[in-house]
């Protein structure tokens, strides 16, 4: 009995020993595959957060808050013209009888003094609803987006200010998860790739299908694609003879697919380079164009000027329409009104805060952005990007002048009641 239940704990030992010698010791393999899960569950996680956000992610409120109604703070408003469009309308589609705006301050007849309207948009479901500052009207989702960046067709989604730090996490934590998931098979495609090249350039039948078909030029689109359509050939000449390897892991198919991870990378790293460099410029990509499109038409304006050719109105048109020139109005508490309209120069940027301000508004602060479960929970809350923060010089610029509007008028106004 005593030796059987000796050799029975004895079998035990040993089989406990080899669990342990094979299964329990960490070995390089098993951090590599918990290392790839958990970057694929990050990006994973990433993407369906920004897939699956809500369909009235980042629209405005109706209703500007109660300080705007009341004008007691200095806010973006439409210019005296605009506002004098939107009245009309309004007056024509309720057909009431034309009656002149009051201003602000009786005895003016002065447009910065009219009463501010806020911009409303009345496309699709939005019905009249508060335009906050850099908010746009998506086509594809049929309502205003608060902080839109680009509508992205990767995400069926539009991305707004406060989902950046999700984006940018996913863009900068793609290339290390394809980088970790490819580095095994990086040395042995190397290899196979160097061995596929010499046979497509010395195979006899690549050379006549290939190198020497004269529609192979049209088909490959230049050297680049023949040299890519010949490497092809090559590699499946070679999987041919050998299946590929061992276990198939070196077979055209795996090349393929490594070379699109490679450039899926490289478009990413693109892409969050640009992102950067946009949100420290203070724009928003959308921003961005248009600056691009209002220079553009400036150029080509100057440029016939110079020539003495007359300017289209359409060119006119546009550059005046992707100017930066904004409207604001500016509380005063001395004067004569609740306060005045004013523009910024054309070429202000209102919302432009200094890199590392533009930066910290919508990252947040630090480099904590770039771990995945910090940036879900990162970005701006929605009263910030609804009345996103004026810069300083713009600030200043803005009361100044508008002291300066209420000292002219009140001077105006005294030659007149002389
Ligand atoms: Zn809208
Ligand atoms: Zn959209």
């Amino acid at each position: 009995m005593g030796s059987a239940a000796d050799s029975a704990s004895s079998g035990s030992d040993v089989l406990f020993h080899r669990l342990e010698s094979v299964h329990l010791r960490p070995r390089p393999v098993d951090a590599y595959s918990v290392f790839a899960t958990l970057s694929i569950g990050c990006i994973s996680m990433l993407y369906l957060r920004l897939y699956f956000l809500p369909r009235d992610q980042s629209r405005p409120p109706f209703n500007p808050p109660a300080a705007i109604q009341a004008n007691e703070v200095m806010y973006e408003c439409l210019s005296p013209a605009e506002a004098a469009a939107v009245r009309l309308a309004q007056r024509n589609s309720a057909s009431e009888p034309a009656t002149e705006v009051t201003p602000m301050v009786p005895g003016t007849s002065g447009e910065a003094f009219s009463a501010p309207l806020v911009n409303r948009c009345y496309r699709d479901q939005c019905a009249g609803r508060w335009k906050p500052p850099r908010t746009r009207h998506c086509s594809l989702c049929r309502t205003c987006r608060s902080g839109f960046d680009h509508h992205c067709a990767i995400f069926a989604n539009c991305l707004t200010a406060p989902h950046i730090p999700s984006f940018l996490s996913l863009l900068l934590c793609t290339p290390p998860t394809v980088g970790l998931l490819i580095s095994p098979m990086m040395l042995p495609l190397l290899r196979r790739t160097r061995k596929a090249w010499a046979i497509a350039c010395v195979d006899e039948g690549i050379r006549v299908r290939w190198w020497n078909w004269k529609p192979s030029w049209v088909i490959a689109a230049g050297p680049m694609g023949r040299w890519a359509g010949g490497l092809i050939l090559g590699w499946k000449a070679l999987d041919r003879v050998d299946g590929g390897g061992a276990y198939g892991e070196v077979r055209l198919k795996i090349g393929v697919l490594v070379f699109l991870g490679l450039l899926l990378s490289a478009v990413c790293l693109a892409l969050a380079y640009a992102t950067i460099q946009v949100i420290l410029d203070g724009h928003l990509t959308v921003d961005r164009e248009r600056a691009r499109t209002h220079s553009r038409a400036r150029a080509s304006v100057l440029a016939l000027q110079q020539q003495g050719r007359p300017v289209p109105s359409g060119l006119m048109e546009q550059m005046e329409r992707y100017a930066e020139r904004r409207w604001f109005f500016v509380p005063v508490t001395h004067g004569p009104s609740d306060g005045v309209i004013v523009p910024t120069l054309p070429i202000d940027r209102a919302y432009d805060l200094g890199r590392k301000r533009n930066w910290a508004l919508i990252m947040g602060k630090g480099w904590g952005w770039v771990l995945p479960w910090n940036a879900v929970r990162r970005g701006m809350d929605m009263r910030a990007v609804c009345q996103w923060p004026i810069a300083g010089g713009t600030e200043i610029w803005l009361r100044l002048n508008a002291e300066r509007t209420i000292i002219i008028s009140a001077a105006e106004w005294a030659s007149e009641s002389e």
